[in-house]
């Protein structure tokens, strides 16, 4: 492992996430440069001890590691793409989302031109930077992964998903979907008390609370889906998981049932095809083996 102090951090992108990943650095007391498009968005980092590059070549060419957290991976293409070659030897840390192909097409383009990739997955939002409950996803050069540590540790968990640098994009938006489908149930939870008098606020309390308790379920489904036997007893049916009650007091309260509806579509097949006795994991082979 790389000390700190031999190690001079470029961050390219000063939008919430840049400016966060890149207070933490400067704060860590790493020699820091840092860019950004607009320039003003330098001036705080500047306040708290970074150097402000005029260009994004000045910035690379100073340091060891550059971190990108720009926008998109076209964004991360257009301010990399003219200033390849100052990257060559460097390590480039990209933690801007993009997706899985995006990465691998990053990583290949970067063993091209000489320069060591690490493609990051962030799950966090600016203000957990450095925080317990942070975490950062990280594929492709795992040398640089050991190497650089000591910086990435800086941000919150530092998790090497391995040498494939789609992976952490993979994994990145693997856990997303299962954000955006749980926030999309607490909305659906939500509307259906609503027109009883239920408050979102109120709502929102006890959602959390059994939420939490209701991911403990999670080991047990993951080792019915890696055994792959979902007759294993002590599980859950398919049958006794029908959606028809929630379904129907949904329409009762007169809101769409879009969301519930789609879960069914899942549930359904699996006990069509004959497996209504076997385990609610089984919906997992309705998602990986569409119809
Ligand atoms: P912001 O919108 O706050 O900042 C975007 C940054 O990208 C700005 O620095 C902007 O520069 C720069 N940028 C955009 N387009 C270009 C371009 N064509 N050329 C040069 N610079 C460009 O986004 P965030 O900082 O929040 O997010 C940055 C990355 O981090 C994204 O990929 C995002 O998905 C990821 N991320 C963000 C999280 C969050 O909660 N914010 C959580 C996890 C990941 P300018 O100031 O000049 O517009």
């Amino acid at each position: 492992m790389t000390k700190h102090s031999d190690t001079k951090v470029a961050v390219l992108g000063l939008g919430a996430m840049g400016s966060a990943l890149a207070s933490a650095v400067v704060k860590a007391g790493y020699v820091t440069t840092v860019w950004n498009r607009s320039p003003r968005k330098a001036d705080a980092l500047g306040a708290e001890g970074a150097v402000v590059a005029a260009t994004a070549r000045d910035a690379v060419t100073a340091s060891d590691v550059v971190v990108a957290c720009l926008f998109d991976a076209a964004s991360v293409r257009e301010v990399l793409d003219p200033i390849a070659d100052s990257l060559a030897g460097r390590t480039l840390v990209n933690v801007t989302t993009t997706s899985p192909e995006a990465a691998r097409e990053f990583a290949s383009w970067a063993a091209e031109r000489g320069v060591v990739y690490l493609d990051g997955g962030i799950m966090a939002v600016p203000e957990m930077i450095g925080s317990p409950g942070s975490s950062v996803l990280y594929s492709g050069s795992e040398g640089a992964f050991e190497r650089h540590r000591p910086l990435l540790d800086l941000w919150g968990e530092s998790v090497y998903c391995g040498e494939d640098a789609g992976m952490a994009s993979l994994y990145d938006l693997a856990l997303l979907s299962g954000m955006y489908v749980m926030f999309a149930g607490f909305m659906h939870g939500a509307a259906m008390v609503a027109g009883a008098g239920v408050s979102a606020r109120e709502f929102a309390g006890r959602s959390a609370a059994w939420l939490r308790a209701m991911t403990e379920g999670f080991a047990g489904f993951a080792e019915v889906i890696d055994g792959g036997d979902y007759t294993v007893p002590g599980q859950q049916s398919l049958e006794f998981s029908s959606l028809d009650d929630l379904l129907t007091a949904s329409a009762a309260q007169g809101i769409s049932t879009e969301l519930l509806d789609a879960v069914q579509k899942l549930i359904q097949p699996q006990i069509d095809a004959g497996h209504g006795k076997e385990g609610f994991a089984r919906v997992f082979e309705s998602i990986k083996h569409p119809a």
